[in-house]
């Protein structure tokens, strides 16, 4: 089982069937308990289930500089459009459904031709916001920034980090994509 408390994304592994039941936002899956959405891992010791527990729903302003984790909705030739779902250190929820834009050349500090092998719907990534008027940019910039999670296209199984790739433990598929340093760790709150 994860510590209590620990900010959680789809997908993440919270605990194992012989310790939990799923509860709240949580599903079991071969012996394991499964986070379905983005929230605080809790116990529920009345019925020794897991639960997630969404973030605070407050309205939370969108500020330039901030550090954001979105999920990717749309990879166009020259954008790649995604959904904020939290915003780094601001225990909050962000108001509403507000989405963002990364333009394909403030995606990597090195020059990138194609966003195809960069990101991919689905995918979980941190950037920083950079303009928020009249719509909101991002930038992933950086060995901090880029996915920090990301599931296989073939299975939607999480991937994992083999040097500088991404592997489906499930079936074996290689993926690229724009990595970041921590890919894995589901540090959420980490401001950059
Ligand atoms: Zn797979």
């Amino acid at each position: 089982m994860i510590e209590e408390g620990t900010t959680v994304l789809p997908g993440d592994k919270v605990a194992v069937s012989e310790e939990l039941k799923a509860g709240k936002s949580t599903y079991e899956e071969n012996g394991e308990i499964i986070a379905a959405v983005v929230g605080k891992f809790r116990v529920n010791r009345e019925e020794m289930s897991a639960e997630v527990e969404p973030l605070s729903s407050t309205p939370l302003l969108l500020h330039i500089g901030d550090t954001a984790i979105g999920e990717v909705k749309q990879v166009t030739e020259a954008m790649v459009i995604l959904k904020i779902i939290h915003i780094a250190g601001k225990h909050r929820q962000v108001a509403g459904e507000r989405d963002a834009a990364i333009h394909i050349s403030n995606v990597s500090d090195e020059f990138v031709e194609s966003l195809k092998g960069k990101y991919r719907i689905g995918d979980i990534l941190r950037g920083k916001i950079i303009r928020v008027e009249p719509a909101i940019q991002m930038s992933t910039r950086g060995k901090e920034f880029g996915v920090i999670k990301a599931y296989c296209t073939n299975c939607r199984s999480p991937l994992v980090k083999k040097g500088e790739i991404l592997e489906c433990p499930s079936c074996g598929r290689v993926e690229e994509r724009k990595i970041a340093d921590d890919y894995g760790a589901g540090d959420l709150d980490r401001v950059i």
